[in-house]
C-alpha cells in the first residue's frame, strides 16, 4: 500500500523475493538485514509521505520514484498507473515487466557487488538487494 492504494500484489514469498514495485524496492532497502554485515548504510526513500487529504496526481509515489525518466512523457505524474494482475501478481507501475525485471536485477546484483547481498532468490538477499535502489544503473 502506498498513499492509500495497492501498489504491489503477491504473496509474501513473492514480494519478498522478486519485488515489482519501485516503492517495494525503496522499503526493502530501507529494512536492516538480519544476515548481513551490520556496517551497510540503509537507504531511506526520499521524500515524504503524501497527504491523502491533497494526493499527488498521476502515480502517488511519482515526487519521491527515482524511476520517473525511465518512463517518459510525464506518464509518472499524470496518469494514474493500475493494478494489473496475472496470476494474482503484479504492480501499479507504468514501468513495463521488462523494465522492472532489468531493473531490479540491477539493483540486486549492485548490492551483491557491496556484499550485501546473499544467494540470489532468498527473501534476505532480496531485502538487501532492495537496498542499491536509489542507486542502481538504469540504463534502458
Ligand atoms: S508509475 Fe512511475 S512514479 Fe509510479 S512507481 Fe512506477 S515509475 Fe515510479
Amino acid at each position: 500500500m502506498y498513499g492509500g492504494r495497492c501498489v504491489e500484489r503477491g504473496t509474501k514469498k513473492e514480494v519478498l523475493r522478486s519485488p515489482q514495485h519501485p516503492y517495494t524496492w525503496g522499503l526493502l532497502g530501507s529494512m536492516p538485514s538480519l544476515d548481513g554485515p551490520v556496517d551497510v548504510p540503509l537507504s531511506p526513500i526520499p521524500g515524504s509521505p503524501p497527504s491523502l487529504l491533497n494526493p499527488p496526481s498521476g502515480c502517488r509515489f511519482h515526487p519521491r520514484c527515482t524511476f520517473t525518466e525511465q518512463v517518459g512523457g510525464g506518464r509518472c505524474s499524470s496518469e494514474q498507473p493500475l493494478l494489473e494482475l496475472t496470476g494474482g501478481r503484479g504492480a501499479a507501475c507504468h514501468l513495463t515487466s521488462d523494465q522492472r525485471s532489468r531493473f531490479f536485477a540491477d539493483i540486486a546484483g549492485s548490492a551483491g557487488s557491496t556484499g550485501s547481498a546473499g544467494s540470489a532468490g532468498s527473501a534476505g538477499s532480496t531485502g538487501d538487494a532492495g537496498r542499491g535502489a536509489h542507486n542502481a544503473d538504469r540504463r534502458d
